[in-house]
C-alpha cells in the first residue's frame, strides 16, 4: 500500500467536565491506532476507579513544582484549585514516533500548545447539548460530592465561554455521532498539504515520469 511520509499532530480536545470528552478521547484511542494519549500530572485526589499513571500520574505540590521548576512539562494550567500539567518526555517521544497525539486539556492549556507548536495543533471543543444534561452528567457520574458539582457547573460556564477560540466545535448530544465526527475532522487534517511532507518526492517521482 502507498504510503506518504506525513507529520504528526497534537490534537486538544476541551470541554467543561461531564460534556463527555473523556469518553470520546478514549473511544479514539481504541478505534486509531495512530494516535496515543498524554497523560498528565496532577495534584487532584485520584477518585474511584481511577488508576495512577493511566487516567492521571497523582503527584503531590512539591513533585509538580520540581517538574515545572525543571521545564519538565509542556504545559500546565491550574484548574479547580489544583494543579495539571502534560509532561513532555512521553509527547515528544509519542511524536518522534510518529503517532497523533490526543490531549484532554482546558482552554488555558491548549493556548499553550498553541503557541509552542501552531503548525501542528488541532483544536476541538466539545459542547454539551444543554446545561441542564450537563449537570445531570456530573451528578451521574457521582465521584464528586455537591458542592463539587457546585463548584465545576460554575467552572463549566467559564469553560464554554472559550470555545471560540477553537478550530472545531462538536455538539455531543449522543456519544457515536460525536465520536464519528471527530474521527471525520481528524482523517481530514491528516490530509492537510503542509502535514504531508512525502508528498514533495512523491510528486517529483511521478512528474519527472510524464
Ligand atoms: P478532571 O479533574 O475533571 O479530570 O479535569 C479537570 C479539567 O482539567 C478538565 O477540563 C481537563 O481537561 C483539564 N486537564 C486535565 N489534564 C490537564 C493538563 O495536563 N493540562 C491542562 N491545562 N488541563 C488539564
Amino acid at each position: 500500500m502507498l504510503t506518504i511520509k506525513r507529520r504528526p499532530m497534537l490534537i486538544a480536545f476541551s470541554s467543561p467536565s461531564g460534556a463527555g470528552k473523556t469518553s470520546i478521547t478514549r473511544r479514539l484511542l481504541g478505534l486509531d491506532e495512530q494516535v496515543r494519549l498524554s497523560v498528565s500530572w496532577t495534584t487532584r485526589p485520584m477518585r474511584p476507579g481511577e488508576i495512577d499513571g493511566q487516567d492521571y500520574t497523582f503527584v503531590d505540590q512539591k513533585t509538580f513544582d520540581d517538574k515545572v521548576a525543571e521545564g519538565g512539562f509542556l504545559e500546565h494550567a491550574g484548574v479547580f484549585g489544583k494543579s495539571y500539567g502534560t509532561p513532555r518526555d512521553y509527547v515528544d517521544a509519542a511524536l518522534a514516533e510518529g503517532h497523533d497525539m490526543l490531549f484532554d486539556i482546558d482552554w488555558k492549556g491548549t493556548q499553550q500548545l498553541r503557541a509552542s507548536m501552531p503548525d501542528d495543533i488541532v483544536t476541538i471543543f466539545i459542547l454539551p447539548p444543554s446545561k441542564a444534561s450537563l449537570e445531570e452528567r456530573l451528578r451521574r457520574r457521582a465521584q464528586d460530592d455537591e458542592a463539587t458539582v457546585a463548584r465545576r457547573m460554575a467552572e463549566a460556564n467559564d469553560e464554554i465561554s472559550h470555545w471560540g477560540e477553537y478550530e472545531y466545535i462538536i455538539v455531543n448530544d449522543f456519544l457515536e455521532r460525536a465520536l464519528q465526527e471527530a474521527r471525520e475532522i481528524i482523517a481530514a487534517e491528516r490530509l492537510r498539504r503542509h502535514r504531508q511532507p512525502g508528498l514533495v518526492p512523491f510528486v517529483q517521482g511521478m512528474m519527472a515520469e510524464f
